[in-house]
């Protein structure tokens, strides 16, 4: 068994083991599964084990307008980035511990005052069950062994991209028979970047039959939803593979409006550099966590695309202590999501036939306490609507959660024993404490000036939120006024 396939049946065994709350309706939805898996070496250098940490589904992402500033609503509910701050509250627990002395923490001092680091023989590995959203996702039909297919029109390209549903499924649902045909001919994967993809690919299975006949074609492209960012260069939209340009900035198809989401390519890509610890607890670690490897499960896939889609930041220079480029090695597993689109067949009870993305998210990762997280719009799923804005509705992963988890940390760690960038600092608000991040705003801003000069900001005042008061008597009044505390 080769490695991508050990990683990626380890990651679907532990998909399998959960509840089936959040899941997708067999026959009916797909979804979208990525993970973080621990890799522990012996000091032989031959025993190595792999846990996986943290997994993430989901497909979604909400707009502008949905966005909240209160933090407890999940912008992005792709899978890579549920998976991902999943893996941030496993890094807070083992922090916790390490703080504690717990010698079977990920962690160990470092020679800093008050900054961890990595025990030595531990390492990360990010799985996708896709190729990532964006960039990477715009794959030559040749590299994915796919033979010619009819080239694209332009007028259907814009009438499909004109179109706003948040995913090809839903798409695919909303359509006629006869765009739908166009579409699977067409490498077209719209909206969501991620799913469609899959769908292409049972066109392109589909079309194999008439490979040898059909031997004079454009040269074509998979193609991505995620649209170019504001004031920069865009796609030309021709046909075939002039649709798209590479290696620009994207952002994610919501439901009718632009989110402020990146593509999954360009966040994957931004950890290159950036690590995937986030800026909180960065104050406590000698320097960024990076993933070693990148595996992703069978789907079409080009090594070339994802290799220039991840390694956009390879030549960034001038980053503070701690932070360096960290390409990683990027593999593909011969083996599928047992919930990806093309394994969902429509079941024969559903007369139309249609195959939906799931609406829901699950995040889970290996902590003590409510390991598991599903949610659906951005919030817990299944609250009334009444409960929105309420602590009760938030996402265990939510900003203003993974913040509380944070300033809990903070709280059991002695003056003394604080890092520099926390010291003797009045800090109240999640934007306060991302920016005394000293070391980790520097590498941000040597990567933002060198390679995505247009990498959107987040509105500042959707992150001036603070922490809820220590005892509030009336947890739902609090939400209605605006959460306004110190
Ligand atoms: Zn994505």
């Amino acid at each position: 068994m080769s490695e991508a396939d050990r990683i990626s049946s380890l990651v679907y065994d532990r998909y399998r083991s959960l509840p089936r709350r959040g899941k997708p309706e067999t026959g009916l939805q797909w979804t979208l599964l990525a993970a973080v898996l621990k890799i522990s070496e012996g000091a032989d250098g031959q025993s190595v084990q792999r846990e996986v940490v943290a997994l993430g589904t989901g497909s979604k992402c909400i707009g502008r307008s949905a966005m909240s500033p209160k933090g407890d609503v999940l912008n992005d509910s792709h899978a890579e980035v549920i998976a991902r701050r999943s893996c941030v509250r496993y890094l807070t627990e083992q922090l916790s511990g390490a703080l504690r002395g717990d010698h079977n923490s990920i962690f160990c001092p470092s020679d800093q005052r008050g900054k961890w680091k990595l025990r030595p023989g531990i390492s990360f590995i990010f799985f996708s069950s896709h190729t990532p959203c964006g960039d990477a996702s715009i794959i030559p039909m040749i590299d994915s062994q796919v033979q010619p297919c009819p080239p694209v029109k332009a007028e259907q390209d814009n009438r499909v991209t004109n179109q706003d549903s948040e995913t090809g499924g839903e798409r695919w649902s909303e359509e006629t028979g006869g765009v739908r045909k166009r579409l699977k001919v067409s490498p077209d994967d719209a909206q969501t970047g991620d799913g469609s993809q899959a769908e292409h690919e049972t066109a392109v299975e589909r079309n194999a039959e008439s490979v040898e006949s059909d031997s004079v074609q454009q040269p074509d492209i998979h193609r991505t939803g995620a649209k170019c960012v504001p004031g920069g260069p865009a796609d030309p939209l021709g046909p075939g593979s002039g649709y798209h340009s590479v290696g620009l900035l994207r952002v994610k198809p919501g439901r009718g409006e632009p989110t402020l989401s990146l593509s999954c390519s360009d966040k994957l890509a931004r950890w290159t550099i950036m690590g995937f610890q986030g800026a909180l607890l960065s104050h406590f670690l000698q320097g960024g966590l990076y993933f070693r490897a990148v595996v992703v499960g069978k789907c079409p896939y080009s090594q070339q695309a994802i290799e220039r889609a991840l390694n956009r930041c390879a030549h960034v220079s001038s980053l503070p202590e701690g932070f360096s480029v960290h390409p990683p090695e990027i593999m593909q597993s011969s083996l599928e999501f047992i919930h990806s689109r093309t394994n969902t067949r429509p079941s024969l009870s559903d007369a139309q036939g249609r195959v939906v993305p799931c609406g829901a998210a699950v995040s889970w990762c290996a902590v003590s306490r409510r390991p598991l997280d599903v949610t659906a719009n951005g919030y817990k799923q299944g609250v009334t609507k009444k409960a929105l804005g309420t602590p009760q509705a938030r996402s265990l992963i939510s900003k203003v959660e993974l913040f509380h988890s944070f300033l809990e940390l903070l709280a059991t760690v002695d003056d003394s024993q604080l890092p520099e960038s926390l010291r003797g600092k009045e800090l109240s608000s999640y934007w306060d404490y991302k920016q005394a991040a000293e070391e980790y705003q520097q590498a941000w801003d040597a990567l933002r000036s060198q390679v995505f000069p247009l990498w959107p900001r987040s509105p500042r005042e959707l992150l001036l939120f603070c922490r809820d008061p220590p005892s509030a008597p009336n947890r739902s009044s609090l939400a209605s006024s605006g959460q306004q505390q110190s």
